[in-house]
């Protein structure tokens, strides 16, 4: 019988807190040019099963800030020491330890999460999965992980990079309400948009959509801006974007119909099937062009009268 497979692998550590995220910042900076083939958070608590969102639930407290502590696995021994001397030079008093782990799953599992995924005519991935040869007519779209919602492993996120692929944004003015990670917008700029701009209420998700913007060529520049979907300074654009909540989509359905320009499209998602009736009813000056869903979980493009 074959004998296991083996991973060469980096655990880094922090003696200390990483507060602010900057020290994981730095390592996943480095970690970009040496190929790493999963990472796994040491400390973090594990995704929950069947997705990484649910915006039915309360919102969780935000976590204590704790030491960096990261196992990291690569393809061969020498791409791995060229991670771990490149983590040591950075002299943060990193404890870089390498290891030669059995596959016990972990990669598998760590690489599940963070692996591409393919929606509509884009390929979203984290920077340690670029597809070496996307399909002709494929857009890539690189997007940092665990930093705001959006990595695409969402159906709702699927959803709208599905609509948005089979809606003629090419010179179009495009807005995306919730952009999270960003990738809504970029996937617009991606398609030729005039103009692209992203906001969201949590300033931590814009910041870390700038970083992912600039991991990307992206044809037209997204602006990316914190704010709240009842205040958003814009003037109508043709598409809006809102991957929101059933709920905030009802609630904000007078803001956001007044983002679209007479004629324009809004694709909204973020709702359960449920859900469906009451949002396209607060939507009341749109009509509905398609509807579309994946598992309880589901979208709409509608066109403003
Ligand atoms: N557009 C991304 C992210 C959707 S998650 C995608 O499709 O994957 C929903 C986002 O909406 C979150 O980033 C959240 O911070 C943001 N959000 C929630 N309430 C908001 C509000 N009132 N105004 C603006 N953004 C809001």
């Amino acid at each position: 019988m074959a004998e296991p497979r083996r991973w060469p692998a980096v655990e880094v550590r922090s003696a200390g807190i990483d507060d602010g995220g900057v020290l994981g910042d730095l390592v996943a900076a480095t970690l970009h040019d040496h190929a790493p083939l999963a990472v796994q958070d040491l400390i973090a608590p594990p995704l929950p099963p069947g997705g990484l969102w649910d915006p039915t639930a309360p919102p969780p407290p935000e976590p204590p800030p704790t030491p960096l502590a990261w196992r990291v696995c690569f393809a061969d021994v020498a791409t791995r020491d060229g991670a771990a001397d490149a983590i040591t030079a950075l002299t943060l008093g990193l404890s870089v330890e390498r290891l030669d782990l059995p596959d016990d799953d972990w990669v598998a599992r760590s690489q599940q999460a963070l692996s591409a995924i393919a929606a509509g005519p884009f390929i979203v991935a984290p920077p340690w999965d670029l597809p070496a040869a996307p399909p002709e007519g494929t857009h890539v779209l690189v997007i940092e992980p665990s930093m705001g919602f959006g990595t695409g492993h969402h159906q709702t996120t699927r959803l709208c990079l599905a609509a948005l692929g089979a809606l003629p944004v090419a010179g179009r003015a495009v807005l995306d309400v919730g952009t999270g990670s960003g990738v809504l917008a970029m996937a617009a700029s991606a398609l030729g948009a005039r103009e692209v701009r992203g906001v969201d209420i949590d300033a931590d998700a814009i910041e870390a959509a700038k970083r992912s913007a600039a991991l990307n060529v992206l044809p037209t520049p997204v602006v990316l801006e914190t704010a709240d979907v009842f205040a958003v300074p814009s003037a109508p654009v043709d598409i809006v974007l809102a991957n929101l909540t059933g709920a905030m989509l009802i609630r904000a359905a007078a803001p956001l119909a007044a983002m679209v320009v007479p004629g324009g499209m809004l694709v909204v998602s973020g709702f359960m099937q449920y859900e469906r009736d009451g949002v396209e009813a607060a939507l009341d000056g749109f009509d509905v062009v398609s509807r579309t869903h994946e598992d309880e979980w589901c979208a709409g493009v509608l066109r403003r009268r």
